[in-house]
């Protein structure tokens, strides 16, 4: 089974639909890690978009604070200001959608989350020693994070936790091999590592192997939209530079 893997779509439809033109017929399942709405102007159309896919989705911070649970005092203005707008703009229906979604799921020898392992929601594993401290965190060989909207593997190479990082090589098969390992596929719809392209990964469950991609999409058509809705202008500015 080959399983397209995506995360912090964050309501950048274009981007999304490049990214399904670009690995189409390459995959028979979604796995959406989380942040489908927060910061971008589509949140209705993304979210039925993946609706419309077979897929399995987690639920992300961005998510959680569409559906007011998180305190958006301690956001600031611009994020507060694109957290209302989304709570306000989002259907009852896809709000209802995200209310159900789990924030980490076991399949095979996967498991899936958003941030961490022990911290699901919320953690950031932006380096191999907090990768190391999470992989006591899951029992399956591998697992698949979001949440910092930079591509990599981190891969425990030895008894004694000690983790290294890889940086991604896209559109090289990487084989999983032996290693325990924490993949970051890096985001669908507003990457932070000075690249601004798309970011997704595939994964295939019977040869074993993850390929990180990269794919340009039209970043001036999600801006136009962004700007039409009154979205905060450092918002609009940071997707052409990647951060
Ligand atoms: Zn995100």
């Amino acid at each position: 089974m080959r399983i397209l893997i995506i995360s912090d779509i964050h309501a950048n439809l274009t981007a999304f639909e490049t990214v399904l033109k670009d690995a189409e017929g390459e995959w028979d399942y979604v796995w959406c890690l989380g942040d489908v709405v927060g910061y971008g102007p589509d949140p209705n159309e993304c979210v039925d978009l993946l609706r419309s896919l077979p897929h399995l989705c987690l639920a992300g911070n961005h998510d959680w604070a569409a559906l007011g649970r998180l305190d958006v005092r301690t956001f600031n203005p611009d994020a507060r200001f694109a957290v209302e707008w989304t709570q306000d703009t989002l259907t009852d229906e896809n709000l209802a959608y995200l209310e159900a979604l789990p924030t980490t799921f076991v399949i095979g020898s996967f498991t899936l989350t958003h941030g961490s392992p022990r911290e699901p929601v919320w953690e950031y594993i932006l380096e191999p020693i907090v990768a190391a401290l999470n992989f006591p965190h899951f029992e399956t060989p591998y697992c698949f994070v979001g949440h910092t909207h930079q591509p990599v593997i981190y891969q425990l190479v030895s008894d004694n936790g000690d983790t290294e990082a890889l940086a991604p090589r896209y559109g090289a098969r990487h084989n999983l091999g032996e290693y325990r390992q924490i993949i970051n596929p890096g985001s669908v719809g507003q990457p932070r590592d000075s690249n601004p392209n798309a970011a997704y990964g595939i994964l295939d469950t019977a040869e074993m192997y993850f390929e990180h991609r990269r794919i340009p999409y039209d970043i001036r058509r999600t801006q136009e939209r962004m700007r039409s809705h009154g979205l905060p202008e450092r918002l609009v500015t940071r997707l052409e530079h990647g951060w």
